[in-house]
């Protein structure tokens, strides 16, 4: 039995901490939760693996001056905490660029919208919205997304869906269950949220990049933040907590853990969690998503073929314009699933072939010399392991999001596939931070 009575009574001696509460991970969430503690006046440190703050947002500058989102980007049309985050930090929100609906390709030509088989996967998608909503789909939690796609008729309409779940929720569709998918759409706002643009989860971007609220927390903590330092183990006691890192040991009273479910039993824990929180490790995997932006002195595609691509053809694809207002020109490509990973095996300029080779045709020869190009395979971040989330494991019931956060002796946990509200995007991660944040309050 889990040892709660001394795992609390936690001595507040000064002079056996170093701070009195630990974060581990310097993504969103953990950023949040350090800061909202200082705001009270709360000695924190934050431990992060990596040599970047950040986590599942990055940002980098190109070539002509401009931001660029390898990670988090979108800030969806009701994520208000992202948006107050942004203002609060200074930076400048910009409407996504969308003029018609998206260009579908498939084997290389365009696809007509009003096609039966595009009729028919709308009607499926409707149908997927609809079934989301009831309790119904517990019925399939074993059953997979992949076995109930090899039954749709027609090839097209099988592969638009593919493609579409594929990128929507990065997760290979043969470990996608039927009730995990359906619980992702509700949880993530129904499939016409999910999908859109304006109004929808990909309402808008900032100029400056989502990964500058991350760096901009980072400046207001300063030295409170400990990059290249893995955590290792976590032990409680009657003196507390004591986090050992590659770089020694941290001691405090409370400590959260933002590190994604799928990656906790990296980490070991003295006394061990309960099993509600071991079995999370493996009730879920990180997602596989391959992301990249081309950069152009124009968003010259504009006028040819408008902005949103759909390309069916392997690796199946999204590209947006995610242009900021006066340029230059940015393309946005993602793909998920194993698709991602089989980029990997590719050498750079493979890899950029693939990826834009398609729009040459239906775009121009431009498109295949962008004056900038930044990528990023998130399968291979070594310790995020992936994105945009964590994925349940078909049959699982313990990681079907949100995942559970119940605190465990002087250990709380944040994370977005902890969030009670939008889980999975970078509004949940600030969410289940400054959730964290509070109940580590109400406890000291
Ligand atoms: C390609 C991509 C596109 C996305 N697009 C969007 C989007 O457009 N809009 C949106 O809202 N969301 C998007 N997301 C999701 C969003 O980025 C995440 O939900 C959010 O950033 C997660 O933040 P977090 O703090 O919960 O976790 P993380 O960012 O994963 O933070 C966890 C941190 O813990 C660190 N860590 C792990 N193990 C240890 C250890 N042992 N010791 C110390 N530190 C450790 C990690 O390095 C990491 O920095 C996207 C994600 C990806 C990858």
């Amino acid at each position: 039995m889990y040892d709660l009575v001394s795992a609390v009574a936690v001595r507040k001696e000064s002079g056996m901490r170093d701070a009195t509460v630990v974060v581990v991970g310097a993504g969103v969430s953990g950023l949040v939760a350090a800061r909202e503690l200082r705001r009270r006046g709360i000695e924190v440190i934050v431990v992060e693996a990596a040599d970047r703050v950040g986590g599942r947002t990055l940002a980098e500058t190109t070539a002509l001056g401009s931001r660029v989102d390898l990670g988090g980007q979108w800030i969806g049309h009701n994520h208000h905490r992202v948006t107050a985050l942004a203002a609060e930090l200074g930076a400048t929100p910009f409407p996504m660029h969308t003029g018609r609906l998206p260009v579908l390709i498939d084997r290389s030509r365009r696809l007509s919208v009003p096609a039966p088989s595009t009729f028919l996967a709308v009607f499926i998608l409707l149908l997927a919205e609809v079934l989301s909503r009831t309790g119904i789909t517990r019925r399939w939690n074993a059953v997979t997304v992949a076995s109930w796609l090899a039954k749709v008729p027609g090839a097209s309409t099988r592969r638009l869906l593919d493609v579409i779940a594929a990128i929507s929720w990065t997760a290979d569709l043969d470990r996608l269950s039927i009730h995990a998918a359906a619980r992702m759409i509700r949880n993530q706002g129904g499939l016409y949220t999910m999908l859109s643009t304006h109004g929808g989860a990909q309402d808008s971007l900032l100029v400056e990049g989502m990964g500058a609220l991350s760096e901009r927390m980072a400046d207001e903590l300063g030295a409170r933040i400990r990059l290249g330092q893995r955590v290792l183990s976590i032990e409680q006691g009657e003196s507390g907590v004591i986090v050992r890192t590659s770089a020694g040991e941290i001691r405090a009273d409370k400590v959260i853990v933002t590190v994604p479910p799928p990656l906790l039993d990296r980490i070991s824990y003295t006394p061990e969690l309960p099993s509600a929180h071991t079995e999370l490790a493996s009730a879920g995997y990180m997602g596989s998503v391959y992301k990249a932006i081309a950069v152009y002195e124009q968003p010259f595609w504009r006028e040819r073929a408008g902005g949103e691509f759909l390309i069916l053809d392997a690796p199946g694809r999204a590209v947006f314009d995610t242009t900021p207002p006066g340029g230059p020109g940015h393309l946005c490509v993602l793909v998920g699933g194993p698709a991602a990973r089989d980029l990997d095996r590719l050498d750079p300029a493979g890899r950029r072939d693939a990826v834009l080779g398609t729009l040459v045709r239906h775009i121009g020869p431009e498109v295949g010399e962008p004056v900038g190009w930044h990528e990023k395979s998130w399968s291979g971040d070594e310790y995020v392991g992936g994105g945009y989330m964590a994925v349940p494991v078909p049959g699982t019931t313990a990681g079907l999001p949100p995942v559970g956060f119940d605190p465990v002796g002087a250990i709380h946990w944040a994370g977005t596939e902890r969030a009670a509200d939008h889980a999975g995007y970078v509004e949940g991660a600030i969410e289940s931070g400054a959730r964290a944040a509070r109940e580590v309050i109400a406890a000291l």
